[in-house]
Parts: C-alpha cells; sequence; structure tokens
C-alpha cells in the first residue's frame, strides 16, 4: 500500500480578488440576506461566500425569467446564435479568473479547469451553429400543415459539483437558443463560477433572460416545486434525479435528467496494454474519478489482467496529488467533505471485507486527498462494485469470457457510458451494441461532441442533452395547419 506525503505547509494567494459573489435576477446584483461558506478542498479554507436564495427571491428570479422570455423568444434564431457566441467571447475573455474560481470551489488542477472554462465557451460556440428543425407535414391544394419547435418557455437549470462550469454548456446554450429564460442552480458546493458568470453576463443578455440563484440543500427542492418553471434539466446523482422527477410531477413542468453512472471498461486479450494503460488509467482518475462517464470497474481479460495491473499501478505511484493551483499537480482533492465521506466509507469496506489494495488510499493532510486507489479482483458484489464511487477509487477485475462479462458489465442500475479495449475495434461494434449504456466508446472514452446527443440507459437518465436532439428538449412541438 502506498501511502501520499502532501506538503502540509502551502501559501496560496485567495482564489480570486473577487470575493463578494452576488446573484443575477431580472439583470441586477442580488445579495443574499444570509451568505454561505463554500469550502476550498485542498485547504479547507473558505474559497467564498455565496448569497442564500431566500423563496421571495426564487419568486422574484422566476418572475423576471417570465417576463423576459416571450421578448428573448421573439428574436430571430440568428439574433439569439449572436447571443451564444457573444457569451462564449465573455467566457473566453475571463479564462484564467473563472478557472481559478473552479479549482478553488472544486479542487481540480488549474489546466483541467482552464479546458473546462475552454470547453463551456466552445460548446456555447458550437451550440450556436445548430437551429431548429421545421417539418412540413402536408402542402397540398387541400392543406398545408407545418410543425415547428417553440420554447418551453421559462427553465430551471440545476447543475452538479464536479464540473461546475463546464456543466453549463449542456444547458444554457441549447435553452437560450430555443428561446427559453433561464433560472440556474448551480451545485451548493460550487457556486461561484456561475455566480461570477451571471455577474459577466448582465450587460450580454437582455434583463431575465439568465437568472443565476445559489443556496444550500433546500434550494433544489424549492426550485423543483416552483410551479412557475415549465422544464428542469437536471444533472446529478440518480437518487436526486427520483425527487427531482418526484416533484415535478406535482407541476408536470418537462424533465430532463443526467443522472449517475457505473461505467464499466471491457479490455479484450488482443488489446496492445502499453499502448492502452495510460489511457485507462485517467478513464478512471481524470477529474479524481468525478466524472459522470469515468471508467468505474475495469473488467480486464485475464490473459493480459497481471500486465496490465501492474502498467495501471506504476501509472498510479507516480501521479502527483496536491493543491489544483501547485505546479505539476495531476490529481486534485475529492471536491467536498460529504464526497470525501463516502470515498473513506467504501475504502472502510473495502478493507473489511479484506479486498486487495493495489495502490492507493486516503492522504494523511488537511484537505480532502485521496491517492489513486486500485482494489484488485473484488467480488461482483462488493460495495466498490455495484456502487458508483465517483471519486479516485477503481475495482480491477478479472474476466474469462466475452458473454460473462458483458452480463457483468450490464449488471446494476446504472447505464450511461461503456467502453471496449481492443485490437480489432470494428469486430468490437458488435460487442459494444450488447451494452446496455447510452453511450459506448471502443478505444477510447469519455468523447463527447456538443453536436452528439448524450443520455443514459436504465437509471442512468431521461432525454438527451446536446445535438439537435439535446435541443429539442428544450422546447415542444407546435402545428399549424390552414385548410384551402
Ligand atoms: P446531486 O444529485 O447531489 O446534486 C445535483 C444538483 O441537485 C445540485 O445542484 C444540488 O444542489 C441539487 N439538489 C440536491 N438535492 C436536490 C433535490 N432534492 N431537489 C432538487 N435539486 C437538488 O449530485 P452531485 O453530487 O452534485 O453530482 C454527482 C452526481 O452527478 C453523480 O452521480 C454523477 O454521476 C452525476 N452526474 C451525471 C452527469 C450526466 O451527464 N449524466 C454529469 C455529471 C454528474
Amino acid at each position: 500500500m502506498i501511502t501520499a506525503v502532501f506538503t502540509a505547509e502551502r501559501e496560496h494567494a485567495s482564489m480570486s480578488t473577487h470575493t463578494a459573489f452576488t446573484m443575477t435576477i431580472g439583470g441586477r446584483a442580488v445579495h443574499g440576506r444570509t451568505t454561505f461558506a463554500v469550502v476550498d478542498p485542498a485547504t479547507l479554507r473558505t474559497a467564498g461566500e455565496a448569497p442564500d436564495c431566500t423563496p421571495e427571491q426564487l419568486d422574484e428570479a422566476v418572475t423576471a425569467a417570465r417576463r423576459a422570455q416571450p421578448a428573448w423568444a421573439a428574436l430571430s434564431e440568428t439574433d439569439r446564435q449572436r447571443h451564444l457566441v457573444a457569451i462564449a467571447d465573455v467566457v473566453d475573455a475571463h479564462v484564467d479568473e473563472l478557472a481559478r474560481l473552479v479549482v478553488g470551489e472544486q479542487g481540480k488542477p488549474l489546466a483541467l479547469a482552464v479546458g473546462e472554462v475552454g470547453g463551456l465557451a466552445h460548446w456555447l460556440r458550437e451550440t450556436a451553429t445548430l437551429g431548429l428543425p421545421v417539418t412540413v407535414n402536408q402542402d397540398d391544394a387541400e392543406r398545408r400543415s407545418v410543425t415547428t419547435h417553440v420554447p418551453l418557455g421559462v427553465v430551471a437549470a440545476i447543475t452538479p459539483w464536479n464540473y461546475p462550469l463546464g456543466q453549463l454548456g449542456f444547458k444554457l446554450g441549447p435553452a437560450l437558443l430555443a428561446g427559453n429564460a433561464v433560472v440556474l442552480k448551480p451545485s451548493t458546493f460550487t457556486p461561484l463560477s456561475a455566480l461570477r458568470l451571471g455577474e459577466l453576463l448582465r450587460d450580454v443578455l437582455p434583463p431575465g433572460v439568465l437568472n443565476v440563484v445559489s443556496g444550500g440543500d433546500d434550494l433544489g427542492p424549492r426550485v423543483t416545486a416552483h410551479p412557475g418553471f415549465d422544464k428542469i434539466s437536471f444533472t446529478g446523482s440518480t437518487e436526486t434525479g427520483r425527487a427531482v422527477a418526484a416533484s415535478a410531477a406535482a407541476t408536470l413542468a418537462h424533465v430532463t435528467l443526467e443522472l449517475g453512472g457505473n461505467d464499466p471498461a471491457i479490455v479484450l486479450p488482443d488489446v496492445d496494454v502499453d499502448a492502452v494503460a495510460e489511457q485507462l488509467f485517467w478513464a478512471a482518475f481524470a477529474n479524481s474519478g468525478q466524472i459522470c462517464v469515468a471508467t468505474k470497474r475495469l473488467y480486464v481479460h485475464t490473459d493480459v489482467y497481471d500486465r496490465l495491473v501492474a502498467a495501471l499501478t506504476k501509472i498510479a505511484a507516480d501521479v502527483r496529488v496536491g493543491n489544483g493551483l501547485d505546479e505539476g499537480v495531476q490529481l486534485g482533492p475529492v471536491s467536498h467533505g460529504r464526497q470525501h465521506a463516502r470515498i473513506v466509507d467504501l475504502l472502510d469496506d473495502a478493507r473489511a471485507h479484506g479486498y486487495e489494495f493495489l495502490t492507493g488510499d486516503v492522504g494523511e493532510t488537511d484537505g480532502y486527498f485521496v491517492r489513486p486507489t486500485i482494489i484488485g479482483d473484488p467480488p461482483d458484489d462488493a460495495r466498490i462494485v455495484r456502487e458508483e464511487q465517483f471519486g479516485p477509487v477503481l475495482p480491477v477485475l478479472r474476466f474469462s469470457d466475452v458473454d460473462d462479462v458483458v452480463d457483468r458489465a450490464n449488471a446494476g442500475e446504472y447505464g450511461l457510458g461503456a467502453s471496449v479495449w481492443t485490437g480489432d475495434p470494428d469486430a468490437a461494434v458488435a460487442l459494444a451494441r450488447r451494452l446496455r449504456a447510452g453511450t459506448v466508446w471502443i478505444n477510447e472514452v469519455m468523447h463527447l461532441s456538443p453536436h452528439v446527443p448524450f443520455g443514459g440507459m436504465k437509471q442512468s437518465g431521461l432525454g438527451v442533452e446536446s445535438g439537435v436532439a439535446g435541443l429539442l428538449e428544450f422546447t415542444e412541438r407546435q402545428t399549424v395547419t390552414v385548410r384551402r
């Protein structure tokens, strides 16, 4: 077992010179009556204070959005596309500031945060190239019938903490392009970067088109129960997704749910171990494993198991874990105390059952650090195999029969992503089609595109994001028929 040595003394400038974060409601800065501290997971110091949105302020945000939406929808699609590009320009002009806020509240290495912010700008720009289809159902002497896609109205966008800004790309661009107004509620753990983005966009969008509110654990349920929303676009855990769906049943708001995953990767015996080891390591451990489509169960054919495990444990041992602002750090801490406690609990369970720790374990520091931890061939009913860990812990399981591994990969409630690793990628397509996952990658993983629909099967979600299909989820169909 390798236990990390971390430097306890670290001098960092505060995350940002910007400390008084405000909500954006109706294009104005709105302070909370109270604030709550957002904790930097690397230092356990306060990264910033966020306003706690009152019920009256939430009402104001919904009212502002409802008031702004008709004029926004009345703009031409080209005008709204231009606004998306203008938002992307603002994001690009503030990459460093926004990325440092993400590091401070979420913990990832700065380079990854810079990529996340750039990814948001990229997603907005590419979404701006999409358009809503028009279908002519009938056009003859008797009748002309045309179906268009109209905006739903006001969208609640609720996001998780793993990509506080990156997640916005999936929601903001398509919601706005389709002609909706938005109330954005970022995660309680990571609201600062989204609040700052709201501030930066006050002069870019008409007042009320984008509102940003922040709050504690009670704010999400208040948002989903609010009768003023026509749509709830939610990304988070499957457990919370069920609560969101139940809440939306009362108002019949439309829902898109992007939920948890327990993605399997299957490594076939014809694979080039040296070529894939590094990719497989980062498939599981990038962003400290806190990616919905990170590899969370690695099934390796027995012929290559020992070689691959040796390569992975070597990479794990050399990885630099630390404060995301430190030069050369490759993995930051787990993002917050609740998630850290969950990872510690899973590791305790694995230890209590006598599973083999090939590398890793919890670091002894002030921050929420966990070394990349690889657990050798635990049984299929182990918690670390059945549950979504969403942290830097990977079970590596042995298999010898492909049919059997398909069943094992398909077990459980999740069906978000999966991957197959092989020397014969074309032949693997048939195997990929047998996996119950919304996206199956062959010889790569986690590749997403603004032009490709992404969503989960089974209890990993309802509906999709991105691409035209994702855009359409922010609309409803309207048919107008002219009798001639
Ligand atoms: P979470 O479900 O705890 O929280 C997600 C969001 O919902 C946060 O903004 C939170 O404040 C809010 N929320 C919490 N309880 C709520 C309630 N009862 N009603 C309404 N809103 C509520 O999830 P998380 O811990 O922030 O994120 C991690 C989870 O998200 C993992 O399961 C991960 O797989 C999943 N995820 C999925 C995708 C995807 O695209 N499928 C992407 C990223 C993360």
